[in-house]
């Protein structure tokens, strides 16, 4: 008999996981909180790399797919400093495929495909069975499953964690407030042209403004700064106005034009950032594993997303392979991907925990000289 295998979370990891799974002919339930794939806005964008988030999309046969809805041009970035003097400017050739960006809300579309998803199965607690009793998933409308292997792919807060690990995220000092701009070529022009192709990004002494172009002339502008957590403690996060006053007065002294994505931002979203330690592992339980966000949340600078969608094709992959060897070969398979997980992980929380640490520093310069090391010339 085939095992019970279920995903918690409809997510980047999730969803590549289920879709090769689907390819490979295992079924797989994928359970997820939201009551429908448009239930909330999908997000802004996000750059695939070339042997991440693409080599997933390889392994899920949605490469050229991929290709034709991703935007190389958003891979440009550049760079100004507070009064708006522009430092870098970089651009890719027309070929360069390395690391294009794509909507979130089309990767979600082009993941989801032909999928059944249980939409509004929100996960309360995951309990694994003694030897073979299977692992017990508890749902907020009070209802239970039963599975073989229960993935958690259900993101930060995962529900699914707790199963395996203690360890919850900490907060890193660093908060995001999110805001955007829609339609910006025609009604703000001037913005537009600021912020380019890609990526504009302004650093200062502890805070940074970035924006992000994504299709259909939508902008998302994330404020960057160091704060204790209950910076806005006497602030209404809820109203906009008060929330645009104290950006502005926390960037005081910037450019007029870099102001100005804050000023023609509608809405605010706050986003502080919250981590795992560097180098989260557990020892291996039974019929339970995580991938993506759930193992290893870290800072968001172009990794999390790419590394959870290769860790879902990959444990695909594994489960796919125990078919052929024999369904006892699956805590085999889980274990075995987990320290392959573990590692590449690892490495990556390290780097970006030291990016994090560099582009929201005392030192602007700090920031200027890790996209000088990074970038192509
Ligand atoms: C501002 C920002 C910009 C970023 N930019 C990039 C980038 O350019 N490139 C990149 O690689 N990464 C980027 N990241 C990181 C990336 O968003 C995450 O690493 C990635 O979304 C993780 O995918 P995931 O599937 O593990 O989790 P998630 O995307 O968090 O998905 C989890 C899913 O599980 C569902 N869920 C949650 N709880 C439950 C429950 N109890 N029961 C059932 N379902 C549940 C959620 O509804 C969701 O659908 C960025 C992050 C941020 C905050």
């Amino acid at each position: 008999m085939r095992p019970r295998i279920a995903v918690v979370g409809g997510g980047p990891a999730g969803l590549t996981l289920a879709r090769v799974l689907h390819r490979l002919g295992h079924p797989v339930t994928v359970l997820e909180r939201d009551p429908a794939p448009d239930a909330r806005p999908a997000g802004g964008t996000l750059d695939l790399h070339e042997g991440l988030g693409q080599l997933a999309l390889d392994k899920a046969g949605l490469l050229a797919k991929f290709r034709a809805l991703s935007r190389p041009e958003g891979q440009a970035m550049r760079i100004l400093d507070a009064d708006g003097t522009v430092l870098r400017d970089w651009r890719p050739r027309p070929d360069d495929r390395a690391n294009p960006e794509i909507d979130r809300g089309h990767l979600r579309d082009l993941l989801l495909g032909p999928l059944a998803i249980q939409w509004g199965r929100g996960v309360t607690r995951v309990v694994p069975g003694a030897r073979d009793d299977g692992v017990r998933v508890h749902f907020s409308d009070g209802r239970q499953d039963t599975y073989d292997l229960v993935i958690g792919a259900d993101g930060a807060w995962s529900r699914v964690r707790p199963a395996v690990s203690s360890v919850t995220p900490h907060y890193t000092g660093v908060t995001f407030v999110e805001t955007s701009l829609d339609d910006v070529d025609a009604r703000h022009p001037g913005l537009a042209r600021l912020v380019g192709d890609g990526s504009m990004a302004v650093y200062g002494v502890n805070r940074a403004l970035v924006a992000q172009r994504g299709s259909g002339g939508h902008v998302k502008v994330y404020a960057q700064f160091r704060a204790p957590l209950d910076w806005h403690a006497e602030l209404d996060l809820a109203d906009a106005d008060a929330v645009r006053s104290r950006l502005l007065a926390l960037f005081d002294g910037w450019a007029a034009p870099v102001l100005g994505l804050l000023r023609q931002g509608t809405a605010f979203a706050h986003r502080p950032l919250h981590v795992l330690p560097v180098s989260h592992t557990w020892a291996h339980v039974r019929g339970v594993t995580l991938l993506g966000d759930a193992a290893h949340l870290m800072p968001p600078l172009g990794a999390g997303a790419n590394l959870a969608m290769l860790e879902g094709a990959e444990l695909a992959e594994a489960i796919a392979r125990t078919a052929a060897t024999g369904p006892g070969q699956l805590g085999e398979a889980v274990r075995a991907f987990e320290q392959r997980m573990w590692a590449r992980a690892g490495k990556w929380a390290k780097l970006t925990t030291a990016g994090l640490d560099r582009l929201v520093s005392p030192d602007p310069a700090e920031a200027i000289a890790l996209f000088d090391r990074l970038q192509p010339s």
